[in-house]
Parts: C-alpha cells; sequence; structure tokens
C-alpha cells in the first residue's frame, strides 16, 4: 500500500510539473486529447472486456455508454478551445478611465478525480478531459470495487502520460484517505453522497474547492396522455440499462392512476421484448457489481409485491429485471437510493400530489416526466428541483454535451460536460489595466471637497 511519502511524492511531482507552465499552452492540451482519444481507441477491447469482467456489462452498452461518449467530447473540446482559452474582454466602469478590463481563464493548477465503479471507466475519464482541456495536472483514483477496470485505466495512462502530468493512483478508501490529506486546487469526487461528505471535510482543511457528483433517488412521473409503447420502452431501458447501477436511472415510478394497469402491461411486454423469457440467458444484461450490493438490493425483494421478476442466483450476482408494486414510503426500498434492478410503482391521482410527494424529499439528481400536455411540462419544471431533466424519456439529458451535468442539493454541487466541465477546471481571473496618460485625482485625499462628487458617481 502507498504510504503518506509515497503520495507527497507523487503530488509534488505533479505540482513541480505544473509550475513548469507547459499546461497552459494551448497546442500541448490539444495534442494531449488527441493523444487519450487515440489511447482510447486502442484500448477498446480492453476497456470493454474489464467492464464484463467487473459488471457483466454488455459490450454495446459499454461501448455506448462508456467510450463512444469520450471521442465526442474529445472532438467537442478541441473544436471549442481556442475560442475558450482567449483573454475575455469586458467594459469598465467610467471611473476608471482610462483604463481597459478583461477576464483571463487559467488552470487551477493540479486536481483530484475520484470515480465510482458504476460506469467506472467515463466516470474518470470524462472529468479527465475538462481537466486537460483547461490545462491542468491530474491525478485519478478509480473505484477499487471495479478492479479489472481500475487497472486498465491505469494502464492505458501510464502508457500514454508521463505521471508528473496525469496519473492513476489505484486503491480503496485507504488510499482516497491518504490522498484527501494532500493539498490539490480542485477535488472532483463521483459517488455516494455519505463518502462526498467525507470528501468535503477533507477539502475544507485545505480550503480546496469541490464538485461532488452524488445520486439520490430519481422520480419518474408518468401521465395518462403519453405514447404508451415508446414510454414503456424508454422507462425499461433507462431502469435496466447497466442493471439498474445508474445513478440518473428512474429510481421510482410515479404513474397516474388511469394508466397504470396499462403501462404495467407494456412495460412486461417491452421487458420480453428486451431480454426474452428469462433475462439470466440474455447477453443484454449485466450483473450487481459485488456481493455486498447483491444482498442490499435482494432485501428489496420482499417490499410490496413482485409483478415481474424477483428471480436472483447469489452465485453470479444475478436479479432480474423487477417490477415491485403495492410499496409505500415507509418500505426500506423507498428509503434509500435502489441503485439496481428494481422498479417500485406508486400511483397518483393528481399532479400536484405527485409533484408534492417529489418536493417533500431531498432533490434529485434526475426527474423524468411523460407527458404531451406543455402546460403540466411546465408545472413540473417550474415547481420541482432536480440535477437534470427528461421530458418524455429517461437518462440522456446525461448525453448531451452542450448540457452542463450535476447535481442540486442533497444530489450534488457543480457540473461537467463540454463547456461545465471545461468551467470547472478553470479560474476566470478578472484584470483591470489601467493607463498612465491621465490620473483623475478625485479618490485621494484629503476628501473635504469631495463629497460633492459622491452624489454624481455613485447615483
Ligand atoms: P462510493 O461513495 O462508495 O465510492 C466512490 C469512491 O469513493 C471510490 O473511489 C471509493 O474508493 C472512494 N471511497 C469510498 N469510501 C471512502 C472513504 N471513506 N474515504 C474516501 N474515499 C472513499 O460510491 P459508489 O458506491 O462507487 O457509487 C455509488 C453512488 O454514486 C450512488 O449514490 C450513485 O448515484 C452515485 N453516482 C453518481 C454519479 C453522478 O454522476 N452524479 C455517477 C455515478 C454514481
Amino acid at each position: 500500500m502507498l504510504v503518506t511519502t509515497q503520495v507527497s511524492e507523487i503530488v509534488q511531482a505533479q505540482k513541480d510539473f505544473f509550475a513548469t507552465g507547459k499546461t497552459k499552452d494551448i497546442q500541448f492540451r490539444k495534442e494531449q486529447l488527441e493523444k487519450l482519444k487515440t489511447a482510447v481507441t486502442d484500448y477498446q477491447d480492453q476497456i470493454t472486456e474489464a467492464l464484463f469482467k467487473d459488471l457483466g456489462k454488455p459490450k454495446f452498452e459499454a461501448i455506448v455508454t462508456e467510450v463512444a461518449y469520450v471521442g465526442e467530447e474529445i472532438n467537442y473540446f478541441l473544436k471549442h478551445l481556442d475560442k475558450w482559452t482567449k483573454n475575455q474582454p469586458v467594459k469598465t466602469p467610467v471611473n476608471f478611465f482610462p483604463a481597459k478590463s478583461f477576464i483571463v481563464p487559467e488552470p487551477l493548477g493540479q486536481v483530484l478525480i475520484i470515480g465510482p465503479w458504476n460506469y467506472p471507466f467515463q466516470l474518470v475519464i470524462i472529468p479527465l478531459l475538462g481537466a486537460i482541456a483547461a490545462g491542468n495536472c491530474a491525478l485519478l483514483k478509480p473505484s477499487e470495487i471495479t478492479p479489472n477496470t481500475s487497472k486498465v485505466l491505469a494502464d492505458l495512462i501510464a502508457n500514454t502520460f508521463e505521471p508528473s502530468y496525469i496519473t492513476v493512483v489505484e486503491g480503496d478508501k485507504e488510499i482516497a484517505q491518504e490522498l484527501l490529506k494532500q493539498k490539490f486546487d480542485h477535488i472532483f469526487y463521483t459517488g455516494g453522497s455519505a463518502v462526498g461528505r467525507i470528501v468535503m471535510k477533507a477539502a475544507a482543511e485545505h480550503l480546496t474547492p469541490v464538485t461532488l457528483e452524488l445520486g439520490g433517488k430519481s422520480p419518474c412521473v408518468v401521465e395518462p396522455d403519453i405514447h404508451i409503447e415508446h414510454s414503456a420502452k424508454r422507462i425499461i431501458w433507462g431502469k435496466f440499462i447497466n442493471a439498474g447501477q445508474t445513478c440518473i436511472a428512474p429510481d421510482y415510478l410515479l404513474v397516474h392512476r388511469q394508466i397504470k394497469e396499462e403501462l404495467i402491461e407494456a412495460m412486461k411486454a417491452v421487458l420480453r421484448e428486451f431480454y426474452g423469457e428469462n433475462p439470466a440467458e440474455s447477453s443484454d444484461y449485466a450483473r450487481i457489481v459485488s456481493e455486498k450490493h447483491f444482498n442490499r438490493l435482494s432485501q428489496f425483494l420482499d417490499n410490496g409485491k413482485i409483478i415481474v421478476g424477483g428471480e436472483t442466483d447469489a452465485k453470479n450476482r444475478y436479479i432480474a429485471p423487477t417490477l415491485l408494486d403495492g410499496v409505500n414510503w415507509d418500505d426500506p426500498v423507498m428509503e434509500e437510493e435502489i441503485f439496481g434492478p428494481i422498479l417500485p410503482i406508486l400511483e397518483y391521482d393528481s399532479l400536484e400530489d405527485a409533484i408534492d410527494q417529489i418536493n417533500s424529499r431531498p432533490k434529485p439528481l434526475a426527474l423524468y416526466l411523460f407527458s404531451k400536455n406543455k402546460t403540466k411540462q411546465k408545472q413540473v419544471l417550474q415547481e420541482t428541483s432536480a440535477g437534470g431533466v427528461t421530458l418524455n424519456d429517461t437518462i440522456v439529458h446525461i448525453a448531451s454535451t452542450e448540457l452542463p451535468f450535476g447535481g442540486v442539493g442533497e444530489s450534488g454541487m457543480g457540473a461537467y460536460h463540454g463547456k461545465a466541465s471545461f468551467d470547472t477546471f478553470t479560474h476566470y481571473k478578472s484584470v483591470t489595466n489601467r493607463k498612465f496618460w491621465l490620473d483623475v485625482p478625485l479618490r485621494y485625499p484629503p476628501y473635504a471637497d469631495k463629497f460633492k462628487f459622491l452624489k454624481f458617481l455613485f447615483k
């Protein structure tokens, strides 16, 4: 295990490299992004194999949800980097005439990125792209719960970058805590809120700013005025991709009583269509990451009434896609984020009632509303708060380079993806540049005769 002195040597080496100013060069940043893009393409098979070993992640899902977005995001950065890194001129108040003012985007320095296990590759690499684009050095700590992916990440990074620029430190929470003792210029953490609190406390010791990408129970509200087959498909896809181990998966359904039975029938048909009669035999359905999570999830199967699914196989950490009816807010399954393939279905009679249920709980990371009605869409957007929203689908708002992704309240703080990633790892330095050819004496003492000008200046 790495000891504190080794950790501080790695950290110091990166600080020294940052101090050379190399990472501030825009061409250097672009080259590093290009290098990473090539490396990810070269490593694609190793990445998908590791994800299969760790999570039974189907190759298609691995490519679409973990690998493809990397290239898309890099292309986006390469296209916009020149513009984003330019000094931005702004107006100067007339009292400082003659002067010019501008904003200088500068890198923060050295950043720490701590990743979770559910999308263990992309949730480390995507924040890294922002750190590179903004001109930082980075230390990455992938999740130990997905050791195969952690190893591939470590190899990929070691074969692509100098450790004094970017490096991976593998290990468990002890290693994470060693890292957290160090002073970084930013900590980007993705994971559960309990550890989020630990990270924020450790960061406070050094006054280090943090981005916390946390989770929570993301509701999915279904009104009667929907396209039933498309809604069923989009809900089932978003819930059961990666066997429900997705931070923005619909955690539970809030369904209008009028449409509930019809929606359940449609969802049952979709489950058969997606995963066959026995999802355990489907090559398109992932496994639970660990025995601990398998046991945690299995206990929820006693809650309410199973409409479909419920089968488990501890040896293979398999839990069938499961729909639960008759669940209420006092059941354990409704007390914490499920983070697995179990979908409780609650019903409501009026949209106001559904909104009240959402608002009486912590602000979720994502919120979904299925309704064609624009007034209802507006009402939900206005009367609820969530990290992000997709209307009439699930998950997809996360996949846009144009939309910042992050939580609010208990689901996190800060955001990334596209420009938001660049902003997260950038300090916008304000500069005023005065000229010497004029020096209005108004602000200098003695002040006695100058009060009459105050009224004019601060009207
Ligand atoms: P976790 O909090 O258990 O672990 C995340 C990271 O923290 C790991 O690298 C781990 O080694 C480290 N860690 C664990 N204990 C620690 C400690 N005591 N001190 C310091 N570091 C420690 O989270 P997880 O189980 O990997 O992820 C699940 C949670 O993450 C869910 O709540 C999910 O919603 C959330 N999540 C959020 C997003 C997002 O983008 N907002 C994405 C994925 C997952």
